[in-house]
């Protein structure tokens, strides 16, 4: 019981109950939204320096790990200015005198490139990275994070989707739904259901490195399971990493970022495998290529 004389006056009703309570608002994801991954789930640690990142979708779908905050335009050089549109990251400035920063250009654990405007910020990173060691909090690692959120599992396979070379995050058979549950937790379903088609896997071309780089000891075939013959919807559920449930309803948000990252032989050369799995129903592959082979 509330002991006031008038109760009214502070925003209750006569008798107790609080007025002009409206029931709370749903948030929606919209079902065309180029992203779904929730703003809650975007946060993330540089392993380089421990600062903090928020991970966004570029327009191409690879995560980019930004800076939390905005600088002033003015002070960040042309080629490094990014802005978020439709919560996806592009890397062009929008005309307005703020923009965020990819994290790369103010970690403190990679080479100062000597930026003036951007001195103040990265000295800032640099001293929280030394409250965060001197705290015992953050250990740092030996290199900073590129487009990859989580650590890299050994066997990770090459899947071809939509014509398109991927690096799958875990093993086919360990692929787990993004999608946030009705319990506002992440589905743990798989991508290969009991009830859907697996892929197959097929031997491809090994793809050239792209410039002037080049990996060791490439094999000229490579192993890659095989999505393409899946129907077009499928293979967007495979690539938007839902599961057949959560495929059926785009108004779910993300609880995670997908873990698809363009296949690539330099930076991938130690996940190519030259042979197929042995078992035909197999969804784990053979030993991978080892990284130095013998001499003939
Ligand atoms: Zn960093
Ligand atoms: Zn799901």
């Amino acid at each position: 019981m509330r002991a006031t004389n008038n109760p009214a006056a502070d925003g209750f009703a006569w008798d107790g109950t609080p007025k002009n309570r409206r029931p709370p608002r749903a948030l929606r994801v919209s079902p065309d939204s180029p992203t779904k991954l929730l703003r809650s789930c975007q946060a993330g640690h540089c392993t380089a320096c421990g600062n903090r990142v928020e991970w966004y979708y570029r327009d191409n779908d690879r995560p980019v790990p930004l800076h939390p905050g905005e600088l002033p335009t003015r002070l960040v050089p042309d080629g490094q200015r990014w802005h978020v549109l439709s919560g996806v990251a592009r890397p062009t400035q929008d005309g307005s005198p703020w923009c965020r920063v990819h994290h790369h250009s103010l970690c403190p654990a990679t080479p100062d490139p000597g930026t003036p405007g951007l001195q103040a910020a990265r000295r800032n990173l640099a001293l929280n990275t030394r409250r965060l060691m001197d705290a015992g909090r953050f250990t740092p690692h030996q290199n900073p994070p590129d487009a990859e959120p989580t650590p890299a599992p050994s066997r990770r396979p090459t899947v071809q989707l939509l014509h398109l070379l991927y690096l799958a995050p875990v093993p086919i058979d360990q692929i787990l739904c993004v999608a946030q549950t009705r319990t506002r937790h992440r589905c743990t379903l798989p991508l290969l259901a009991p009830r859907t088609t697996p892929g197959t896997w097929i031997l491809i071309p090994t793809p050239a490195t792209a410039g002037h780089l080049s990996a060791p000891n490439l094999p000229t075939a490579m192993a890659a399971y095989d999505l393409t013959q899946l129907p077009y919807a499928e293979q967007l559920r495979w690539r938007a990493q839902r599961c057949s449930a959560h495929a059926a309803t785009p108004s779910a948000a993300d609880a995670a970022l997908t873990g698809w990252e363009p296949f690539d032989p330099f930076l991938h050369h130690q996940h190519i495998h030259p042979h197929l799995p042995v078992a035909a129903n197999s969804h784990d592959l053979p030993d991978p290529l080892p990284r130095h082979p013998p001499p003939p």
